[in-house]
């Protein structure tokens, strides 16, 4: 008899993981994997961070039982994640106005956000921006969502068509859900000013649109406060709003699923409400989160010395990555490039759209063994002090 999975088709493949398979099986030694979602250090390496290991030490010479988490993961990892977002003693913590649950990375904390809102709002349609990080039109049409997208990237400007981002919101059916991301957009690195943040808060609120904030890189930019402007203008309107958040990327803590998500309601009754419903969804997924990530990310954020070092060695990501991006543009510039890619140097974040066109990538790859995204993405914190200069060299060569 036929096997139940005979008519069972090949999913396409991802493009992002197909490229990392293009890469590890090729041979040639200076082969260089631009196409990365992750932070590398100036060996090529995921850097494992020192407050990291030093509340790892810790945790492990104590011992501690493993026992289940609440469905809403651990308080004190909770409230460590609303200080980073809003601010250690802020008002929407004080007036009760925030619900957050431990969630598994910022993926995890889109989907059980997803989930949520499709028994609240069933019919809404969710925007995300054009073009945005690959998973989210994926993950809102799981959860049941007509997803579209709203202008953003300007291919001439190399920055935001904000005009058009604004006229798409203004059009928009109250009650629309609209996926922003807070800051180091992803894949193009170009943000909005703060004065345009105010402009779509106010946006949100002359339409009644429900804001998603993604918050995947804080720390990346600026640094902590400086990353949250969106966030903080949000938090200070009034309005009703969600966030995801994860410390995969600031914490170098990918594989350990750590991220959380936040909604801002109206008041401390109504978080009440808006907790029960969340954790039923919680509960139906995958019942509480696990213990370590969220353990060690508590434990760095509650001591002093170890938040001083975390906050150190964050910054010292930030600047790698920038000085990548002032380092890749300079040897273009001595390397003759008539392109001009200074602009590079202004975008925030771990990536670039650099307007590579798909033929240059192809070249790159077929002639250098060096990896980027179709779309010209690159990720600047794969670029190391050894590699930038063959990397150099090459885009000269095929530009
Ligand atoms: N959101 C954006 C914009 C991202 O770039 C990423 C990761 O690449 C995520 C969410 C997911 O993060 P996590 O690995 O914590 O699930």
């Amino acid at each position: 008899t036929a096997s139940i999975f005979a008519a069972v088709e090949m999913a396409p493949r991802d493009p992002i993981l197909g490229l990392n398979e293009a890469y590890n099986a090729d041979t040639r030694s200076n082969k260089v994997n631009l196409g990365v979602g992750v932070y590398y250090n100036d060996n090529g390496k995921i850097p494992l961070l020192a407050a990291v290991k030093a509340a790892e030490e810790a945790r492990l010479k104590n011992a501690p039982p493993r026992g289940y988490q609440p469905i809403e993961g651990l308080g004190a990892y909770n409230t460590a994640v609303q200080n980073l977002l809003f601010g250690a003693g802020n008002a929407l913590a004080e007036a009760g106005r925030l619900v957050t649950a431990e969630a598994l990375g910022g993926t995890g904390a889109l989907k059980i956000g997803a989930d949520f809102l499709k028994r609240l709002s069933p019919e809404a349609t969710v925007y995300i921006s054009d073009p945005s990080w690959e998973n989210h039109r994926a993950l809102f049409e799981s959860a049941g969502f007509k997803v579209e997208n709203y202008p953003y990237y300007d291919a001439a400007t190399r920055g935001v068509n904000f005009a058009g981002m604004k006229a798409a919101l203004l059009s928009y059916a109250p009650g629309s859900i609209i996926v922003l991301h807070a800051c180091c957009h992803n894949p193009t690195g170009a943000d909005l000013s703060d004065a345009q943040w105010a402009e779509v808060v106010e946006a949100c609120r002359e339409r009644g649109l429900v804001p998603f904030l993604d918050m995947a890189y804080q720390g990346f930019a600026e640094g902590i406060d400086a990353d949250a402007v969106a966030v903080r203008a949000f938090a200070a309107s009034g309005l009703q709003f969600f966030i995801s958040s994860s410390f995969s990327k600031s914490f170098s803590l990918y594989g350990e699923r750590v991220g959380a998500l936040t909604i801002i309601t109206s008041g401390k009754e109504e978080s009440g409400r808006v907790l029960s419903q969340l954790k039923r969804v919680i509960r139906t997924n995958y019942s509480n989160p696990p213990i370590h990530g969220g353990a060690i990310v508590a434990a760095v954020l509650s001591d002093a010395g170890l938040r001083a070092q975390w906050e150190e060695e964050l910054a010292g990501m930030r600047d790698r990555i920038r000085a990548m991006r002032t380092g890749l543009v300079e040897k273009l510039k001595a390397r003759n490039v008539a392109q001009d890619f200074s602009f590079v140097v202004g975008q925030r974040g771990m990536f670039s759209y650099t307007g590579l066109t798909a033929a240059q990538v192809d070249k790159l790859k077929d002639e250098y063994g060096i990896y980027a995204v179709s779309t010209g993405r690159i990720c600047l914190a794969a670029l190391n002090n050894q590699n930038i200069d063959y990397v150099a060299d090459a885009i000269a060569k095929v530009v």
